[in-house]
């Protein structure tokens, strides 16, 4: 038979295992929502990724198409050029075809750089693929561990419950109906060891009569708290 202090000694470590135990699974739905977000994030690179070198690529043509056209604007110049009759007439042409000759060579500087851009991109894609890959991998084995550990969670749960019923019943039925009323209001903190005469739920110290009441395995609640006090 379990003395008064044994009693409730192990009543606290199980109200104290079923809180610990309730905060744990109550946290688990959250990290994995904090995985399962950095999953999508590595997502949304490979998709930008994708997307920006798709941008570069468009803009390279139609940079190329324009280039195209500005060839041919400098031909037909050229032609006109040869049936061109006065000064006038032919300085305006070679203006003219000074002038998109100009804007061809940005364009081909604008092309190079475009190409080195997609270059650089095309590079990068790999390296996201391989990232979300990873990360893939890795979500997938922390669901799968996470599967485990919640239910291992829940059955410590579900025996910590009906450990603490099992205890509950070896109260005497004169302290019962008040353990229950400061259980049902501070669960675990409802109790509290006292070291040396000091309640260690809020560190007052206790009376020398409360210290020998206690002694003598009496149901005995802090002065200052309330909780209920073991030795
Ligand atoms: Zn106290």
């Amino acid at each position: 038979m379990a003395t008064p202090a044994e009693l409730m000694r192990e009543l606290h470590r199980l109200l104290q295992l079923i809180r610990d135990l309730q905060e744990k699974i109550a946290e688990a739905p959250r990290q994995l929502a904090a995985e399962r977000a950095r999953l999508t994030r590595a997502e949304t690179r490979l998709k930008e990724g994708q997307e920006r070198l798709k941008v570069l690529k468009v803009r390279v043509h139609e940079d190329e198409t324009t280039l195209k056209g500005l060839h041919q604007q400098i031909k037909k110049y050229e032609k006109q050029r040869e049936s061109a009759t006065t000064k006038k007439e032919l300085d305006a042409f070679d203006h003219e075809i000074e002038h998109t000759r100009q804007r061809c060579s940005e364009l081909e500087d604008q092309i190079l750089q475009g190409l080195s851009d997609i270059d650089e991109q095309t590079a990068m894609i790999p390296v996201l693929e391989r990232e979300l890959a990873d990360t893939r991998r890795e979500v997938a084995a922390y669901e799968l561990e996470a599967e485990d550990y919640l239910q291992r969670l829940q059955r410590e749960l579900s025996q910590a419950r009906a450990d603490l019923k099992s205890t509950e019943e070896l109260l005497s039925d004169d302290i019962r109906p008040e353990y229950r009323r400061l259980v049902n209001a501070r669960g675990a903190d409802a109790l509290a060891r006292m070291v040396e005469r000091v309640c260690q739920g809020c560190l007052v110290q206790e009376t020398r009569q409360k210290s020998y009441d206690l002694e003598m395995g009496r149901f005995v609640t802090c002065a200052n708290c309330g909780r209920i006090l073991y030795p």
